[in-house]
C-alpha cells in the first residue's frame, strides 16, 4: 500500500475525536508531502535539527509535534514554530522551552511525559515528580507554555494485557492531574499514547492523540540513539 493509502485506513480505523499525529522521523520530505497530500496535518519528529529542515521546507499549514527527549539547548531551533512538545519530562526543560518561547511571542503546548514502562530505557516522570512540578512556585510564574495534557509509551512485548495496564496507569495519571491542578481549564485535554503496534488498545483506553510511524511510512532503519 502507499503512503497515502496507508493513512486513509488508518484515519477509518479511528474514532474521529482521535487524532493522528503521522511520525515522520528519518522520512524524507517526498513521503511526508504524500502524507500531507491526503490531508494529514500533524506531523511527529525526535529529532530537533531534523524537524527544523523538513518545516523549512514543508507548507506552512503542518503542526508539528516534537516526540523526543529534547535536550536544553535543542529548544531555541524548533520554540519559533513547533506546536507542541509531547516529551516534557523536567522543570528545567520546561523553564527553557517557557523562555524561548517569549522570545518568539509565542505560547507553546506542552505535555508532560510519563514513565509508564516496565523498561529501563524510557524517559519520563512519575505522578509524584509531576505533581511537585505542577505546585512549585516556579511553575506557577511560567506564562509562556500551556500543559495540555500527558504522553507515555508503554512498554515494547507481544503482552497487550500489560500493555493495557500500562496505558490504564496514564489515564488514571491525567485524572488525577486534571482533579488537582487543571479542573477549570479545558486546554488540558490529552493523553498522548498508542503507537503502530498497539494504538487499538491505547484507544480503547482513552488515547486522544495516537504517534504512529511505521504503520504509515513503512520500517525505519534503526536510529543509533535516542536523543535530539
Ligand atoms: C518512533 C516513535 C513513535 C512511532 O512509532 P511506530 O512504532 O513507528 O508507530 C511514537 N512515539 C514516539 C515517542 C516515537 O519515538
Amino acid at each position: 500500500m502507499t503512503i497515502a493509502e496507508n493513512i486513509l485506513v488508518l484515519k477509518k480505523q479511528l474514532p474521529e475525536k482521535v487524532r493522528l499525529v503521522a511520525v515522520s522521523k528519518t522520512k524524507p520530505v517526498s513521503a511526508l508531502m504524500e502524507a500531507y497530500q491526503v490531508g494529514q496535518r500533524m506531523f511527529g519528529e525526535n529529532k530537533a535539527l531534523e524537524m527544523v529542515s523538513k518545516q523549512a521546507v514543508m507548507p506552512e499549514d503542518v503542526e508539528w509535534h516534537f516526540i523526543g527527549h529534547l535536550q536544553t539547548n535543542k529548544v531555541k531551533v524548533i520554540a519559533p514554530f513547533v506546536a507542541c512538545i509531547h516529551s516534557v519530562d523536567s522543570l528545567r526543560l520546561l523553564c527553557e522551552i517557557d523562555k524561548e518561547a517569549r522570545k518568539c511571542g509565542r505560547n507553546i503546548s506542552c505535555l508532560l511525559q510519563f514513565y509508564i514502562a516496565s523498561e529501563e530505557t524510557k524517559f519520563g516522570l512519575d505522578l509524584d515528580e509531576a505533581m511537585e512540578l505542577l505546585g512549585s512556585e516556579i511553575f506557577s510564574a511560567l506564562q509562556n507554555i500551556t500543559i495540555t495534557g500527558v504522553m507515555g509509551m508503554a512498554t515494547f512485548t507481544d503482552d497487550m494485557d500489560q500493555v493495557r495496564n500500562e496505558f490504564r496507569s496514564l489515564r488514571i495519571i491525567f485524572n488525577r492531574l486534571k482533579t488537582a491542578f487543571f479542573q477549570d481549564q479545558p486546554t488540558f485535554r490529552e493523553i498522548s499514547m498508542g503507537m503502530s503496534d498497539d494504538f487499538q488498545v491505547a484507544v480503547e483506553e482513552g488515547s486522544t492523540m495516537v504517534r504512529i510511524g511505521s504503520t504509515i511510512f513503512g520500517a525505519r532503519i534503526l536510529q543509533k540513539s535516542m536523543s535530539s
